[in-house]
């Protein structure tokens, strides 16, 4: 056979040396093999690992680590020792320092490459001082073992066989007495867990969440079914834990991959949680939408405002507002706000939020940001007026007519907050040739051991 020398070709089941050179989005490696990227999963730059090729196409392929041949300076161990199988973490063996090179490199690429921002000055990324525990809502599923004992954890990555663990390093310490009390309960009274491909059983997913400063616990136990058989008992014990509020079930009888369902029935306490960002109090049932790193969430809003930079009078907009935590963040310095979200129970609790923050002037929208912003704008034949601009979308980043909209809005600053930065470069290329400058760029760390990052851009109208 001739052979090729431009072309490498790798295939399936080959084995291989290869020295790691970059992370990918994912926080995947990349080694290659004479110019043939290799994505290999829990590798890290600098590591010479020893690889097997599970996909080879045309011009890229996966791999997986077989055996670590020379240590990246940036590999530490893993603070949970299921890291690698979890689906939970991506990051846990890379130290948390290089997690936030890595991080501000990832932003600053996107700017770079899509954005065409060639000289622009990122600010330092907001790390955490303490990156573990630090999750204040967890959903464990709920099944039964190989060997069949109850088991709660997380899925493995990529897959729905739980793998058996109270004690995940990001979550907050007091799951891990929740869980066990938990089991204890459903296997004293021989409560069924949940059975994904029978549809069988009753617990499917326990619900926890903490306020991180009211130190008020809330455990909602998902049900395939109407109700918990000496629910009492479990309650007996659960009430005992220091600061638990509300202890509830959700009522999820679908064949679904959704985790909760409708409806929540209260077994003790209140049927929410109490939590404060700030001096902003938020009222949190299962149901409600909440920011799950409180800490880092204070950062990210208090640079919103600072980027805002509001004055006495002004009238402000907050798209993709959520529950409204931005938009009652800014009330308190400006005139006005507006909000606007696709999802009506959203908007119930931030009108909530409002009321038992005292907040008069906030209003709220259902509906998608690209719609109503355009709707209202036109409504006002164009005199509808906004100092500041707020916009904190999904993945996706922002539609093209929203984004013809706030132009033509001409706001003194648009405030981006972003978490993907390929979706937040290509708004910002759109802005930037629409009358704005970038004017600041900062990363915010909101899930520390992943490899999602966080970003915040502060725009200006070009007088
Ligand atoms: N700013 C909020 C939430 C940001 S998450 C906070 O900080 O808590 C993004 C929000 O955008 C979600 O609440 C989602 O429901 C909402 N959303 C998604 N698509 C939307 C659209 N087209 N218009 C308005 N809101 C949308």
């Amino acid at each position: 056979m001739k052979k090729n020398n431009k072309q490498t070709i790798l295939t399936k089941n080959q084995e291989l040396i290869v020295e790691i050179e970059d992370l990918g989005s994912e926080g995947e490696g990349i080694g290659k093999v004479d110019g043939y990227p290799l994505f290999i999963k829990d590798a890290l730059v600098g590591d010479v690992v020893r690889v097997l090729v599970m996909k080879a196409k045309k011009n890229y392929g996966y791999a997986r680590v077989v055996e670590i041949i020379t240590s990246s300076p940036y590999r530490v161990t893993p603070a949970c020792d299921i890291a690698r199988k979890c689906g939970g973490c991506q990051l846990q063996h890379c130290s948390y320092e290089q997690q936030l090179v890595y991080k501000q490199n990832k932003i600053i690429n996107c700017l770079k490459r899509i954005g065409g921002f060639e000289d622009i000055s990122i600010e330092p990324i907001m790390g955490m001082d303490e990156p573990y525990y630090y999750r204040n809502k967890a959903q464990f599923p709920v099944g039964r073992s190989k060997t069949s004992e109850i088991v709660t954890g997380f899925y493995a990555s990529r897959s729905h066989n739980i793998i058996d663990t109270t004690n995940c390093a990001i979550q907050a310490k007091e799951n891990k007495e929740i869980l066990e009390l938990v089991k204890e309960y459903m296997e004293e009274c021989q409560i069924e867990p949940y059975n994904e491909e029978t549809h069988e059983g009753l617990v499917r997913h326990i619900l926890t969440r903490v306020g991180f400063v009211t130190g008020e616990i809330m455990v909602c136990l998902v049900l395939n079914g109407k109700s918990l058989p000496k629910a009492e008992l479990l309650v007996e014990r659960l009430k005992n834990i220091k600061g638990m509020t509300s202890i509830t079930i959700n009522i999820n009888t679908d064949k679904t991959n959704r985790i909760l369902g409708d409806k929540i029935q209260i077994l003790w306490g209140q049927g929410y949680i109490t939590d404060y960002i700030g001096e902003v109090k938020y009222q949190i049932s299962p149901l409600s939408f909440y920011q799950v790193n409180p800490v880092q969430t204070r950062k990210l809003y208090e640079t919103a405002l600072e980027y805002a930079d509001l004055k006495e009078g002004q009238i402000v907009w907050d798209l993709y507002c959520g529950i409204g935590t931005i938009s009652l963040f800014l009330a308190k310095k400006a005139a006005k706000v507006y909000g606007v979200e696709i999802v009506p129970q959203a908007i119930e609790d931030a009108k909530c939020n409002a009321r038992i923050n005292q907040i008069t002037n906030a209003e709220f929208f259902v509906g998608a940001a690209e719609e109503v912003l355009p709707e209202q704008y036109k409504k006002s034949n164009g005199t509808m007026a906004a100092d500041v601009i707020v916009v904190d979308p999904p993945r996706k980043g922002c539609e093209e007519t929203l984004l013809e909209t706030i132009v033509s809005m001409t706001p003194k600053r648009i405030v981006y907050v972003s978490c993907d930065p390929a979706t937040l470069a290509r708004d910002l290329k759109y802005l930037c040739g629409h009358g704005y400058e970038l004017k600041r760029v900062r990363g915010c760390d909101m899930f520390p051991m992943s490899f999602h990052v966080e970003t915040i851009a502060l725009l200006s109208l070009v007088k």
